[in-house]
C-alpha cells in the first residue's frame, strides 16, 4: 500500500471513531449529579478526589470536603481550598483504630459524619468529597445502610466522590463511576520518604 492510500485509510478510521463518539455524546441525555468511587491500592485516590474539587471550585461551584482518618495533619489541599471558601470537616482526634478504643474512634467518625449528612441534604452544595470513607464502613464506624440512604436521598444535581481502599461491594454497585487505582510501584517501597506537596 502506498503512503497516500495508508493516509486515506487512517483518515477514514479516525472519522469513524469520531462519529461514534459524537453519536454517544449526542445520545447521553441524563443530567444528574454523580456518585464516584476511587478505590484500589495504588497512589492517586485522594489526589483524584481533590482534583475534582479543584475543577468544581474553578467553575464557582460549592464544595465540601470531609476527611476521615487524617485530621490534624498539615494538608496542602486544605491550606489552599479553605482560602477559596471550601469547608473542611476533619477528625479532631486521630484514630486509635480497632486495636484500642473503638468507642472513641466511632465518636470521632460520627462527629464528621453528622456534618456530612447536613451537606448531603443541602441543595446549595454541588460536590461533596468523602475522603477515606471506605474505611469507616469497613471498620463499622459509619453504618453502610445509613450512608447509602444519605447518598440515595441527596439533591439530584449533587455529586459525591468517595475515596479509599477496598470499597464495599454495595457502594461500587450504587456508584455511577468507579475507578480502581492499581499499584504498579510506589516510591515508599524503595525507602523514599513521603514528600510535602506530593503525598500530603
Ligand atoms: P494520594 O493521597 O497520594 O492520592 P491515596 O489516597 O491513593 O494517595 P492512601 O491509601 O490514602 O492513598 O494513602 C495516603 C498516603 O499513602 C500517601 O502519602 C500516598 O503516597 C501513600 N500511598 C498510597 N499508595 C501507596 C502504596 N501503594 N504504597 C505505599 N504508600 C502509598
Ligand atoms: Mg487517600
Amino acid at each position: 500500500m502506498n503512503n497516500i492510500a495508508k493516509e486515506q485509510r487512517y483518515k477514514q478510521r479516525q472519522e469513524k471513531i469520531k462519529n461514534n463518539i459524537d453519536k454517544r455524546v449526542g445520545e447521553a441525555q441524563t443530567e444528574k449529579g454523580l456518585l464516584i468511587v476511587i478505590t484500589g491500592n495504588g497512589k492517586g485516590k485522594t489526589t483524584s478526589g481533590f482534583g475534582t474539587v479543584a475543577r468544581a471550585v474553578g467553575h464557582g461551584l460549592n464544595c465540601v470536603v470531609a476527611q476521615f482518618i487524617k485530621g490534624t495533619w498539615d494538608c496542602g489541599e486544605r491550606n489552599l481550598l479553605e482560602g477559596h471558601g471550601v469547608p473542611f470537616y476533619v477528625m479532631k482526634t486521630g484514630f486509635t483504630w480497632n486495636t484500642q478504643d473503638k468507642t472513641a474512634d466511632t465518636e470521632a467518625a460520627q462527629r464528621v459524619w453528622q456534618d456530612c449528612k447536613k451537606s448531603l441534604s443541602d441543595e446549595s452544595i454541588d460536590l461533596v468529597l468523602l475522603d477515606e470513607m471506605t474505611y469507616m464502613v469497613t471498620y463499622g464506624y459509619i453504618d453502610l445502610e445509613e450512608l447509602k440512604t444519605a447518598l440515595m436521598n441527596r439533591p439530584k444535581m449533587q455529586s459525591v466522590v468517595i475515596t479509599g481502599r477496598a470499597a464495599h461491594r454495595e457502594l461500587i454497585e450504587m456508584a455511577d463511576t468507579v475507578s480502581e487505582v492499581r499499584n504498579v510501584k510506589h516510591a515508599f517501597d524503595s525507602g523514599v520518604k513521603a514528600l510535602k506537596g506530593i503525598d500530603w
